[in-house]
């Protein structure tokens, strides 16, 4: 038959092609376009047999050059298995068309993808109760025998189904609505087991529409139940059913991921295993077990993948030596002394900069911590090595404040500081660029200006980024960019939990300043109606007759920027009008830039002393002696950014205190508020705030590629697990990472990596 004759040439050229490839040292050369492309084109059964060729090194090649040989000489004895992947729902026994639609829209397209959809947490339906104990309002399982069983037409669109059971120790009543199948599907006279939320309806005993199965059944009920997040217009049961259905068909072709030495080393079941069983555990226990296995894979994984994205190997470094006379000028210069947790951070900093291998290191601490004095004084160490230093800050009115703040710290030494930013003419730009270019300036500050093209420095040998969680991971590649084995120092402007450190940040080491510099004075915080709204400006004109200073915020929210504009204008007109012996300015980031740093120069000086701002305040202002801050419509920032307001009062040890205006709507918001209002402690806002809006919006946009493909792992309570994984991970990059599990790295997260690759 010619289709077979043809099929017969196609396997001959292949083979000739392999065996080419074998004289050529397996360099991928046979053919154009690469070995896996040409065999797949031939003989796509075999495609798996040769998948991701080009990546592997030569001894791999030519294994998998062996394996198509021995599939092309006998295809029917090695048939090559279809990867779970590769298998369309669709092909399942049950899933039709409209199924497979609804089982898209939860992402769920292969049948590998319904494997992974996990559950979310266990119904406990495996105790049974005896119906005479049963009392109202309990969740229940219950089984006996149909009585009796009655059908009533209420009105146009509402029927109900009645069952009377009785278990022998008493009886109450099932009612089902618009459900009239199930007339002919329970018999009476048949036992069944039914389980729901009893309560008591004038004097009877009833579970309004209970699950229920046959007695004997066990699959709905008798055991504890996998809950799926949304399900999108499946049910549950239909749900667990395909689930089951696919593990019974397909559980032996799960292949393990994790390399068995570690898997044996962290005690953990196979991926087979773990996979059967949270999808049937026999309780919570057996439940977390395939979790949590499942959850290490995924981390070690995605760590596996951050560590690879920053092979040291990749970038050459270089070796700064500091000169420590100079850092002791310029500590000695300071008003103040550095505190320990700013000395360590310091000698961290120092030996990584000595280390050739380049420096990536976060620097943590809350707000107040003083974070700017060590990037002053990494600063200061890099210069006196004959290197340049940079600081990135987000904004112009913080870079600009990081500028002025840096001039004088090192107004006593022979260190030269310039500025960049959107905001400067071409000709000073121009001035600029040139003086960086000549190595005529050490310090250079500025906003995203700084990583523009046209901007080259002679020699940079430290990048400090003052990130607040604004910029990306693009970003900072492209600063790091700007230098040679540049040394980068990220500034986190308030704590991070450490899983999220661990996930963004695996590839940083960590300082933590987890001392006040400043004895903190009482920093009250009152959250208040915004009918309340006249008795807060009460107390602000108290506050302001006594001479003191303070800021009112009108969040600036993205969707709403024109309106939210208007509305801070109106609101520093009105307030002017009621403080008419104050002066009162506003301040916002669309301002000219040399309006903004007049207003804030007046206010530091004292001259303005009601400062009306948009949410721009929040990035790390400092005006030590600016002691009330006004909220309005809270509800509308986050957690962090909260904090990061009321980070800017009482900032040189003074009583302050924060009114946030706010009805929320959302039980979010409430739970937000009230940690907002009830911790001071940054670590533990980071920590609310990750329970309170999970990892996903904690990390941005961009950096939540990660955690959208983390379907086990949960970043609120995994730190135990993510430290291990990360301990396993750092080995396996310096042993050399095998083939396949590199290649699943890729498959789940190489989108998400690649975000952070230069
Ligand atoms: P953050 O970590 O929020 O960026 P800053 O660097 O802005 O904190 O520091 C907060 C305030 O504390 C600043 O006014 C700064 O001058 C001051 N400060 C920093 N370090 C010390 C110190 N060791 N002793 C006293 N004051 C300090
Ligand atoms: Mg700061």
């Amino acid at each position: 038959m010619p289709t077979i004759e043809r099929g017969g040439a196609r396997r001959a050229l292949v083979a000739r092609v392999l065996s080419l490839e074998r004289e050529k040292g397996f360099a991928d050369t046979a053919v154009l376009g690469g070995l896996e492309r040409f065999v797949s084109r031939h003989v796509p059964e075999a495609r798996p047999l040769i998948a991701g060729y080009a990546q592997l090194d030569p001894p791999s090649r030519a294994k998998a050059v062996e394996r198509v040989e021995r599939w092309l000489a006998d295809p029917s004895s090695a048939r090559p298995r279809e990867p779970l992947a590769a298998i369309p729902v669709s092909r399942l026994p049950g899933v039709g068309k409209r199924r497979a639609e609804l089982l898209g829209r939860l992402g769920i397209e292969t049948v590998e993808d319904l494997l992974t959809f996990f559950p979310r947490r266990l119904e406990d339906r495996s105790q049974l109760r005896p119906i005479g104990e049963v009392r109202d309002g309990e969740t229940v399982l219950v089984r006996g025998a149909v009585r009796a069983k009655s059908r009533v037409k209420v009105r146009r669109g509402l029927e109900l189904i009645k069952v009377a059971m009785d278990d022998g120790t008493g009886f109450l009543f099932a009612i089902w609505f618009n459900q009239p199948w199930l007339w002919d599907q329970i018999v009476q006279g048949e036992r069944y087991a039914l389980y729901g939320k009893a309560q008591l309806r004038y004097g009877e005993l009833q579970l309004e529409n209970p699950v229920w199965e046959r007695e004997g059944t066990d699959v709905q009920t008798g055991r504890w139940v996998p809950v799926y997040p949304a399900t999108e217009g499946l049910t549950q049961p239909v749900l667990r059913g395909l689930i089951q259905h696919a593990l019974a068909e397909v559980a032996d072709r799960v292949g393990d991921v994790v390399p068995q030495e570690i898997r044996e080393r962290q005690a953990l079941p196979t991926r087979r295993e773990a996979i059967s069983r949270i999808h049937a555990p026999r309780d919570p226990h057996d439940f977390e077990r395939a979790r949590r296995a499942l959850a290490f894979e995924e981390l070690l994984l995605l760590q596996v993948g951050i560590l690879r994205c920053r092979a040291p190997a990749a970038t050459p470094g270089r070796s700064l030596v500091p000169d420590r006379r100079f850092l002791d000028r310029f500590v000695g210069s300071l008003p103040f002394a550095l505190t320990p947790s700013q000395w360590r951070a310091l000698e961290e900093i120092e030996r990584d900069l000595a280390s050739p291998v380049p420096m990536l290191r976060l620097l943590q601490g809350d707000v107040g911590s003083g974070k700017t004095a060590v990037a002053a004084a990494s600063c200061v160490l890099t210069v006196s090595a004959g290197a340049q230093a940079a600081i990135m800050a987000p904004t112009e009115i913080l870079a600009e404040q990081h500028h002025l703040v840096l001039q004088e710290l090192l107004a006593g030494l022979p260190v030269r500081v310039g500025y960049l930013a959107g905001g400067i003419g071409r000709r000073e730009r121009q001035a600029m660029l040139d003086a960086i270019a000549g190595g005529e300036l050490d310090v250079v500050v500025g906003t995203h200006a700084l990583i523009q093209e046209g901007v080259a420095f002679r020699d940079l040998g430290l990048a400090v980024i003052d990130e607040q969680h604004r910029f990306g991971v693009v970003q900072r590649a492209a600063l790091e960019a700007k230098g040679a084995g540049t040394n980068i120092l990220v500034m986190s402007a308030t704590p991070i939990p450490r899983t999220v450190v661990l996930t963004l940040y695996g590839d940083f080491t960590v300082s933590v300043l987890d001392e006040m510099p400043v004895s903190r004075g009482r920093v009250r915080t009152e959250w208040l109606s915004l009918s309340r709204r006249e008795d807060v400006y009460r107390e602000v004109a108290g506050w302001l007759a006594r001479g003191e200073k303070g800021y009112v915020v009108f969040p600036l929210v993205a969707e709403s920027e024109e309106l939210d504009l208007r509305a801070a204008s109106e609101g520093c007109d009105e307030l002017q009008k009621r403080f008419p012996g104050h002066r009162v300015a506003l301040l916002h980031g669309r301002m000219p830039s040399e309006d903004k740093r007049r207003t804030m120069a007046a206010f530091r000086a004292g001259a303005v002393q009601l400062l009306v701002a948009t949410t721009v305040v929040e990035v790390g202002l400092d005006v030590p002696d600016a002691s009330f801050l006004v909220i309005e419509h809270a509800d509308r920032l986050g957690l962090a950014q909260l904090h990061q307001l009321r980070g800017r009062i009482g900032r040189k040890g003074q009583d302050a205190i924060c009114y946030a205006l706010a009805d929320p709507t959302t039980d979010e918001a409430r739970q937000r508020l009230s940690a907002f209002r009830d911790l001071t402690d940054g670590f533990k806002i980071a920590e609310a705030d990750l329970r309170i809006r999970g990892p996903g919006d904690l990390l941005g946009t961009e950096q939540s590629g990660f955690v959208s493909q983390l379907r086990a792992a949960d970043l609120t309570r995994d730190l135990g697990l993510l430290e291990k994984a990360r301990v396993e991970a750092l080995r396996l990059v310096a042993d050399g990472v095998p083939d396949d599990l590199a290649r699943e790295v890729e498959r789940r997260f190489g989108e998400a990596l690649s975000l952070l690759g230069v």
